[in-house]
């Protein structure tokens, strides 16, 4: 980074210069949904005000991105970073630092499993307050739907939350009790007349619990006896009751994680029966299949499962064709006695993966940058911002937006360590794997977060952002 001289900058105290822009980037290749700019990006308190072939007005810094890739800041609108309440879990900061060594600038944190749950407007600003201490990315967050809380659907909102999530199958913990037709039913009524959408963890209860008895039963624990404790039927009823209920109610449903082919291909149906529904999967359905749960047992274990190379690579397609609107880690961490044992029912499940796993989807399309990379900023930023109405500050690397962005390159294969990790608990499906593509700075509003394996800069409180109206 170079700076101007110090008499330029006199000049510019005594001359009111409103043209002088705090950064340029220059030498990047700025990626963008509709393809790839070889452009220069212009930065003032934090927003883009340029994005052209070349910036000539006076700034004060520049940044050289070298001939790297210029990605739009990813919006991880799924996480767990568990605090208050299971910070020794993950945490706020410690969380927020691996997403921004990934790329990423903003998240969306899950209403569970911070203890207590945000599942009333006080929980919320609770949740709010410490993010607003110890994040160093930006981060909106999810309020809880659950049957005992409906009431509290209106204060959530009026305390910013970015839409409300709901477990159709029993979340693996207490203090969040999972909807029944009924409720999500009333729920999604309600979160309609508030102007919320509705996050679905699409599994169904009744089958996922019978199956994994009858397992049990037969003294099965291993990590084939999970997989199948989770088939993708199950997926697909939840996914057809939720459907229903939104075209009923007229909810903007969105279902989290979605592990196969077969269930984005009913919410593709649903969408062009203008149901308001999108689709998230996750890096690990992308990059993993069930044969690494085999190999790495609690590391890999997840709900709903990882599935066979065939669903994973049709998963691909489905992200080229448009199919899936969103992608999130659902970086969902835990002590690492919890993944301590051989028995995969008992085990924590959830896949910490908010560091890598975007990283290593840009490593999956090193062969077919122009094609995918426009792909990853939509599904990574552009849609999560538009499809959650922060699309007006986030999303885009393009003039008026904030300016969040990441510097990806290609080069030699490295091998992933979990001595690499910025998460509390140096644990990860990722560690071992090989990447392609390393990120090597992120900047959040215009100041770097993450810089060649160091966190800058800091502290730089993250903002708290509520979807517009
Ligand atoms: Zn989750």
């Amino acid at each position: 980074m170079k700076r101007t001289g110090p008499i330029f900058r006199e000049n510019a105290k005594t001359i009111h210069e409103p043209e002088r822009l705090d950064l340029v980037v220059r030498g990047g290749r700025v990626v963008t949904p509709e393809g790839i700019l070889d452009a220069e990006i212009g930065i003032v308190r934090g927003k883009i005000v340029r994005l052209a072939p070349k910036v000539s007005d006076a700034t004060e810094s520049e940044l050289d991105a070298g001939g790297r890739y210029v990605l739009p800041g990813i919006i991880d609108a799924h996480v767990h970073f568990n605090e208050p309440g299971r910070a020794e879990w993950e945490g706020l900061a410690t969380g927020s630092a691996a997403l921004a060594a990934g790329g990423g600038t903003m998240f969306f944190d899950m209403p569970l499993n911070s203890e207590p749950p945000v599942l009333n407007a006080a929980a919320l600003r609770e949740k709010r307050r410490l993010a607003e201490e110890k994040s160093c990315t930006d981060f909106a967050l999810w309020g809880g739907l659950t049957p005992g809380n409906l009431d509290q659907l209106a204060g959530l909102r009026d305390a910013g939350a970015i839409g409300l999530k709901a477990f159709m199958c029993n979340s693996g913990i207490a203090s969040f009790a999972n909807v029944d037709a009924k409720s999500l039913r009333e729920g999604m009524k309600r979160a309609t007349k508030l102007g919320l959408p509705v996050a679905v963890h699409a599994e169904d209860d009744a089958l996922a619990a019978k199956l994994t008895a009858e397992l049990r039963a037969k003294g099965r624990t291993d990590a084939r006896a999970w997989l199948d404790s989770r088939p993708v039927e199950a997926e697909l009823a939840a996914i057809r009751l939720a459907l229903e209920l939104a075209a009923e109610t007229g909810c903007a449903l969105h279902v989290v994680h979605v592990s196969s082919p077969e269930g984005i291909a009913l919410i593709a149906e649903a969408r062009n029966q203008r149901v308001d529904v999108s689709a998230e999967t996750c890096p690990h359905y992308l990059l993993l299949n069930e044969k690494d749960v085999e190999r790495l047992g609690p590391l890999a274990k997840c709900a709903p499962p990882l599935r066979d190379e065939k669903r994973r690579k049709a998963l691909w397609a489905d992200l080229r064709a448009g199919d899936i609107q969103t992608v999130g880690s659902d970086h969902s961490p835990s002590l690492p006695e919890m993944k301590d044992s051989a028995n995969m029912f008992a085990v924590w499940g959830g896949i910490a993966g908010v560091q890598h796993g975007f990283e290593l989807l840009f490593s999956a399309c090193e062969k077919s940058v122009a094609r995918d990379l426009p792909v990853l900023a939509a599904v990574l930023a552009r849609n999560v911002a538009r499809r959650f109405r922060i699309d007006d500050r986030k999303g885009q690397i393009a003039t008026g937006r904030d300016a969040d962005f990441s510097l990806v390159e290609f080069g030699k294969a490295r091998t992933i360590h979990a001595d690499d990790l910025w998460t509390r608990h140096r644990i990860s499906a990722y560690a071992g794997e090989r990447s392609r593509a390393r990120v090597t700075h992120t900047y959040l509003r215009g100041k770097p977060v993450y810089a060649e394996g160091r966190l800058t800069n800091l502290p730089q409180p993250g903002q708290f952002l509520a979807p517009h109206r």
